[in-house]
């Protein structure tokens, strides 16, 4: 991993999630190396030549966060990144970052794939309100080996989501992204019920710039299902994940789980497939 800084005028990025005011990104890339990684567009913002995953920037920032941009504010770490990505154990950029949030007192949600989330614990409970929320592709940690080699084991998320939970702090599960064929959404479910506030799902949408690169990993590792990958990515056909919406939506409803799962973003032809 070549490791290095870059210094930037604020950490605050207005976003374009409904009720997220802003995101930060305490870093410029992403260790985890998801095959499927929707933030690589982010490598032309930079000089690097190395592939994407390949390289790591601390982003550093002189001027602090200040009540007056975000006190009471929906601020989300991170969109582009993985906040607590294995580096941020040395680095405590994160760390900082929440310590001025918490001067801010600002309402925190944090995605991520990291066990390292708990280290902060201390620091979640002093902000008004914070959501932690781990998610998952699959409940196979061979499969999560493999498409995202660098992020916690499915056990560790667990475990982390777990702690939070008993910590008193708020959860989300998110169950994304969803590969058909793959990944055993119910075991998800099953596994981290106990701990989970609430869920959030997505299906594998395949952009152009990643759609090449997944189907060569389904090719690869899983080329049994290639024909179906096909006819939802090149087909475009889209019965299977309007199947996979209603089936998810119907247990949801029946085992009293609070989700809705919206996929027709990724099914309508026109957009994004
Ligand atoms: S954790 Fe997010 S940003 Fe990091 S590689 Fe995976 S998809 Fe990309």
């Amino acid at each position: 991993m070549k490791l290095g800084e870059v210094q930037i005028k604020t950490y605050l990025s207005k976003s374009k999630i409904p009720g997220i005011a802003y995101s930060i990104n305490p870093y410029v890339g992403c260790p985890h190396q998801c095959v499927y990684c929707y933030a690589e567009y982010m490598k032309k913002f930079t000089a690097h030549t190395e592939p994407w995953g390949t390289f790591l920037d601390v982003r550093r920032c002189q001027a602090p966060l200040h009540p007056y941009q975000i006190y009471h504010t929906q601020v989300m770490l991170s969109s582009v990144t993985d906040a607590y990505n294995p580096y941020e154990k040395d680095f405590q950029i994160t760390r900082k970052i929440m310590e001025q949030l918490v001067f801010c007192q600002a309402h925190v949600q944090v995605l991520t794939k990291s066990p390292l989330i708990v280290r902060d614990i201390d620091l979640f409970k002093k902000l008004p309100s914070f959501e932690g929320a781990l998610s998952f592709s699959s409940a196979d940690d061979s499969f999560r080996q493999l498409a995202e080699p660098g992020a916690g084991s499915v056990e560790e998320k667990i475990s982390a989501l777990k702690t939070l939970h008993e910590n008193g702090l708020k959860t989300a599960v998110i169950i994304a992204p969803i590969f058909p064929q793959i990944t055993n959404w119910k075991e998800i479910i099953r596994l981290t019920r106990p701990y989970a506030d609430r869920y959030i799902f997505d299906a594998l949408n395949l952009r152009p710039l990643y759609q090449k690169k997944v189907l060569g990993f389904i090719m690869r590792y899983y080329t049994d299902k290639l024909p179906l990958y096909l006819s939802i990515y090149e087909d475009k056909n889209p019965a299977y994940w309007q199947q996979t919406q209603q089936e998810i939506n119907a247990f949801c409803q029946a085992n009293g789980i609070p989700a809705q799962a919206d996929f027709r973003h990724v099914f309508k032809p026109s957009v994004n497939v």
